[in-house]
């Protein structure tokens, strides 16, 4: 049975009550924590290729901007999905808040940016290059009142990817171009060559911080030493970030041995060639029937022997009633909120080590940032100097959190939740001019 937005927005305000308790936090924060600050919803109508119209309805969701509002944006992905939905996008943008909270080099420097979520909710699949062009565009329009490059910026997402970006901006531009901002930064995740310069390294961004982020927690968790060095690793979804993470898995040391998406999953332990995978998919459309690998149904996949599962595909896939058939020893959440809290509970019961999304993702919105920096700024940076930035922030935030979890004797779920409702917490205080009780531990 498939999990309402309803649902796990009403699990992420437990979640957040949960941790502002346990750090005694005051309840005006609690209040703006548990609730999003800003819903905006909108229908477009969109000219199908054979002239029919079509009404489809999305979403834009800002949580909570703890730091500067007007001049460090809302930030968030946009995403083009059947499950779009209000609720949804009010969980998928506090996690972002979390996020953007959590990762950066030192503890004074983190992602400046306030928690955004939204999309239009169709199946990107039923729609041609000039229709999803159109829908992009018309979506500008409707966004264009709440966002900006100092207000609300979107990144990429399912279903949204370069090409879905260029066409947004192209129109944000053509009604804001007169205003004197820099158009190309309210949008993330551009293509390289146009729209005020898209950033070198974006594409693979969100993989790439998968492998730092468990390179850095292998280095300093106790838990690894039983884990071999090089890893066996199973990727359940293979779109963007599954994709991005296997391939620059054997340059982590990593091997591949399953990967799945909505279709169906290819498992073979002995290894599975990743650049062939990838063109196969690529043009067929699916994993399925990979001549190298078995195949394997979705079900079973889950609960395939391997090192490291990678949850890449959507939201609350692993539940109650499946978390027990795992046979992985750590779970790397590549997708935003995989995991539900009692599939949790019973794998970390179990002793699985879980990385949660909002720490294991965050590679993507890193790349995002930089790519902002650079577009409001009219400086760009060379992609060995976007990965060794997006490196350094991603570790400092396994520093972070990884500490939190010692010193609260606790997992890295909700060390991760310590972690950025810690640095939330004054921020959002210094801003609204409100008082620290003597009680708060932050
Ligand atoms: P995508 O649309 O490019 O790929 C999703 C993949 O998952 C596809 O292969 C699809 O077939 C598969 N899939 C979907 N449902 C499935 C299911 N039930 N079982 C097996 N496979 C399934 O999307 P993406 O951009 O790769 O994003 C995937 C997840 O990661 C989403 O939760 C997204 O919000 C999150 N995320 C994306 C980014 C990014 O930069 N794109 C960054 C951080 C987090």
């Amino acid at each position: 049975m498939r999990i309402s937005g309803e649902q796990i927005w009403r699990n992420e305000q437990h979640k957040i009550k949960e941790i502002c308790d346990l750090l005694r936090l005051e309840d005006e924060i609690i209040g703006a924590f548990t609730h999003c600050e800003r819903d905006f919803g909108f229908t477009i109508q969109l000219e199908r290729d054979n002239g029919l119209i079509e009404y489809l309805t999305g979403w834009r969701v800002k949580h909570v901007n703890p730091y500067d509002p007007g001049r460090k944006p809302f930030k968030g992905g946009f995403t083009r999905a059947l499950n779009v939905g209000r609720d949804l996008c009010r969980a998928k943008a506090s996690w972002m808040t979390w996020k953007c909270a959590l990762i950066g080099p030192t503890q004074d420097e983190r992602i400046p940016f306030g928690g955004a979520k939204g999309g239009l909710r169709c199946d990107p699949k039923k729609y041609s290059l000039r229709e999803m062009r159109r829908q992009m565009q018309e979506c500008a329009k409707a966004l264009d009142p709440v966002i900006g490059p100092t207000m609300d910026s979107l990144g990429p997402d399912a279903g949204v990817g370069p090409e879905e970006i260029r066409a947004f901006i192209s129109a944000y531009s053509e009604l804001n171009m007169d205003k004197g901002i820099p158009c190309g930064a309210v949008a993330t995740g551009k293509p390289l060559e146009d729209c005020g310069g898209g950033c070198p390294g974006r594409l693979l961004a969100t993989g790439r911080g998968l492998h730092y982020v468990y390179e850095a927690t292998t280095k300093l968790h106790p838990f690894f030493k039983n884990i071999p060095p090089k890893p066996r690793a199973i990727i359940q979804g293979f779109g963007n970030v599954g994709s991005s993470y296997a391939l620059l898995a054997k340059s982590f040391g990593v091997t591949i041995i399953g990967a799945s998406d909505v279709r169906g999953g290819v498992y073979n332990p002995k290894g599975i060639d990743i650049k062939s995978l990838y063109e196969y998919s690529r043009s067929t459309g699916s994993v399925v029937n990979f001549p190298e690998a078995d195949n394997v149904t979705n079900d079973d996949f889950l609960h395939k022997p391997c090192d490291i599962l990678v949850l890449a595909a959507t939201e609350a896939v692993l539940t109650d009633s499946n978390a027990d058939g795992v046979q992985a020893s750590v779970i790397l959440e590549g997708a935003n909120g995989p995991t539900l809290p009692e599939a949790q509970h019973k794998l970390i019961h179990r002793g699985v080590f879980v990385i949660p999304h909002f720490l294991a993702n965050a590679g993507g919105v890193t790349v995002s940032y930089f790519e902002w920096c650079q577009d409001m700024q009219g400086i760009f940076w060379s992609e060995k100097e976007i990965n060794n930035r997006l490196k350094n922030y991603m570790v400092g935030g396994v520093h972070r959190v990884l500490e939190f979890a010692k010193q609260f004797n606790t997992d890295l779920y909700t060390a991760g939740y310590i972690s950025a409702l810690s640095h939330c917490a004054p921020a959002l205080r210094k801003n609204r001019g409100w008082k620290k009780s003597i009680k708060s531990l932050f």
